[in-house]
């Protein structure tokens, strides 16, 4: 992407001064040595609440795609309109995890549709990446009524599923966006401010995993951006790194 070309999709998240690293100055080892490693995040332990059985399905995106459609797990299956499965390319080398569809993704059936939907998509072009080249999923497939967050148990039940997601992907690296999504996967109350900037290790591949502000959260506090410009400079280290 040309500089005016990346300039222009600045702009449309409300970044006007910024300067591009080369990427060989992310680079995820160096990082990853400098900045300390979070241990990979683990299964669900015994005594958790019971999570949906998915023991006899195969890695297999028809089978798996016909199992959400139709869970009943926990009680959010009798409030949604559809469920929202994920969205992009199975083979990405980006899988992005949010936190759970609202109103307008309930509606549609597709993560980070509206205005955090479209400041994500120019968040994405500003690293040269389109929407459809990576892979856009949720902590949780059904929407939590009134937006509430995802209770545990919710996101205990649902995760089963994101861990298959994972796997048919085989994603070079995840981003989380948001706290609710930083804070299930990596299983921590910090700070999303404390989790960004770090690079941290996710599931038995121990896939890095960056975190950042979620798009809805930009939208309120447009000041933050230029720290989601640094997130997504690593983030694009991280890609086109060795
Ligand atoms: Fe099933 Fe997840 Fe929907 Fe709950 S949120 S009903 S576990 S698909």
């Amino acid at each position: 992407m040309d500089a005016s070309r990346r300039q222009q999709y600045l702009d449309a998240m409300g970044i006007t001064r910024y300067v591009m690293r080369e990427p060989a100055a992310t680079g995820y080892p160096r990082d990853a040595v400098e900045s300390g490693v979070v241990a990979p995040a683990s299964l669900p332990e015994s005594g958790r609440p019971a999570a949906a059985d998915i023991s006899e399905l195969q890695p297999d995106w028809a089978a798996l795609k016909t199992r959400v459609a139709s869970c009943t797990a926990c009680e959010l299956h009798a409030s949604r309109t559809r469920t929202v499965f994920g969205t992009g390319d199975e083979s990405a080398q980006l899988m992005i995890v949010g936190e759970a569809p609202g109103a307008e993704e309930d509606r549609q059936g597709e993560p980070f549709v509206g205005r955090a939907g479209q400041l994500l998509n120019a968040m994405l072009h500003a690293i040269g990446l389109a929407r459809e080249a990576v892979y856009i999923t949720n902590i949780l497939k059904c929407r939590p009524p009134g937006n509430r967050n995802p209770t545990a148990e919710e996101a205990a039940k649902c995760r089963p599923f994101l861990m298959q997601q994972l796997s048919l992907v085989k994603p070079k690296v995840m981003l989380a966006v948001g706290g609710v999504a930083a804070h299930n996967l990596l299983e921590t109350d910090e700070a999303v401010g404390r989790l960004r900037n770090r690079i941290h290790y996710y599931g038995e591949d121990c896939t890095p995993l960056l975190v950042t502000y979620h798009p809805a959260y930009l939208l309120r506090r447009p000041e933050e951006k230029a720290k989601v410009w640094q997130d997504l400079q690593k983030l694009y280290g991280i890609l086109h790194g060795d």
